[in-house]
């Protein structure tokens, strides 16, 4: 019998592990399809504190990957597509076993949506980005492109505008749905100019990095292309919880909903940690922060109903 099933291997999930291991729990850690999670496709990360030089995302959680299972953590490769939260033991339907455990830490993470392009894919790290937080500081006087019309893609360009020489908002309608004083903001910037029913067709870079983008005018059809260093994605996040819909209370976008100051959801013995219960602060450390709490969390429980 395992002691705590971590579902995601971010770094949300290894901290989770390691805590829980620690405390001498018997822990099994299941990978998902993305060992390591969102980290592994960044080249360079600055802002995780012990790392004085960038650090490079599969480095990161390689180390955290050794970390849990040097203090005992059990790490499997697998993935889970079903769940039974109605009693315990739970049980987590995995594609290669089916796992029961005595309690259960999700840290499954949230996928930014992007916009399908193969460019894109190409160009992620090297001047294609999802997050102005983590990568808006390489781009110090530098043309950048947001795309998107929600408060996400708004927040984004008011940000990049600290570093940024000019911030062009991309917007395939010809109105924001971002707040409207957020709009106010946005609109007063002199840093940033709109550029509305516009929709992004490709992004041209000269194989190293993005040097700019072709764009489609969505009325006219009118065709230009425009020279930037970066892209940054904001068209939302999509958390991975459709394997908890019915067993768990989710807010109305899919993130599960967790007690405020605990790790604790909304089934005794089941908790959460990281992007999947975390809208606004989807940053590493925050995170494996939460990771932390939910170990404990896990632990604490299991002293009490063992
Ligand atoms: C390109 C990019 C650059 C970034 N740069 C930075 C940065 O510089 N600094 C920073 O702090 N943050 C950065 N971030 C944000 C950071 O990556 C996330 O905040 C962090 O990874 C979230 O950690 P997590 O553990 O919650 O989830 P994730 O890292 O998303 O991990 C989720 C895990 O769950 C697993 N999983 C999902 N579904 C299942 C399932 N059904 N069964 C089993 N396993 C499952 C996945 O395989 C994965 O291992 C960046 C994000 C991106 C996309």
């Amino acid at each position: 019998m395992i002691d705590v099933l971590v579902i995601g291997s971010g770094p949300a999930g290894y901290t989770a592990a390691i805590y829980a291991a620690r405390a001498g729990r018997k822990v099994v850690l299941l990978t998902g399809t993305q060992q390591g999670g969102q980290l592994i496709i960044t080249s360079f990360i600055e802002n995780y504190p012990g790392f004085a030089d960038p650090i490079s995302g599969p480095e990161l959680m390689e180390k955290m990957r050794l970390q849990s299972e040097k203090v005992g953590v059990d790490i499997v490769y697998d993935v889970i597509n079903r769940v039974d939260f109605s009693q315990r033991p739970f049980k987590c339907f995995g594609e290669s076993a089916v796992y029961e455990s005595k309690a259960v830490i999700i840290a499954t993470g949230a996928n930014a949506k992007w916009l399908g392009l193969d460019s894109e894919t190409k160009y992620v790290g090297r001047g294609v980005s999802a997050c102005a937080t983590c990568d808006g500081f390489f781009f110090r006087n530098k043309e950048v492109a947001v795309i998107g019309g929600g408060n996400t893609a708004v927040e984004e360009a008011l940000y990049l505008t600290n570093f940024a020489q000019h911030v062009t908002l991309i917007h395939r309608r010809d109105t924001l749905r971002a707040e409207r004083i957020m709009q106010q903001r946005l609109f007063v910037n002199e840093k940033i100019k709109i550029l509305w029913n516009t929709e992004v067709r490709d992004i041209i870079g000269n194989d190293e990095k993005v040097t700019g983008l072709s764009l489609q005018n969505t009325q006219t059809n009118e065709m230009s292309e425009m020279p930037v260093d970066g892209v940054f994605v904001a068209i939302g996040h999509q958390p991975a919880t459709s394997i908890f819909v019915g067993q768990l209370k989710t807010d109305d976008s899919g993130y599960i909903i967790k007690d405020s100051l605990s790790s604790k959801t909304s089934v005794e013995g089941v908790f959460v940690a990281g992007d999947v219960c975390n809208p606004t602060y989807r940053q590493a450390v925050v995170s494996a922060g939460q990771g932390c709490i939910a170990g404990i969390d896990a632990d604490k429980f299991l002293s009490i109903n063992n």
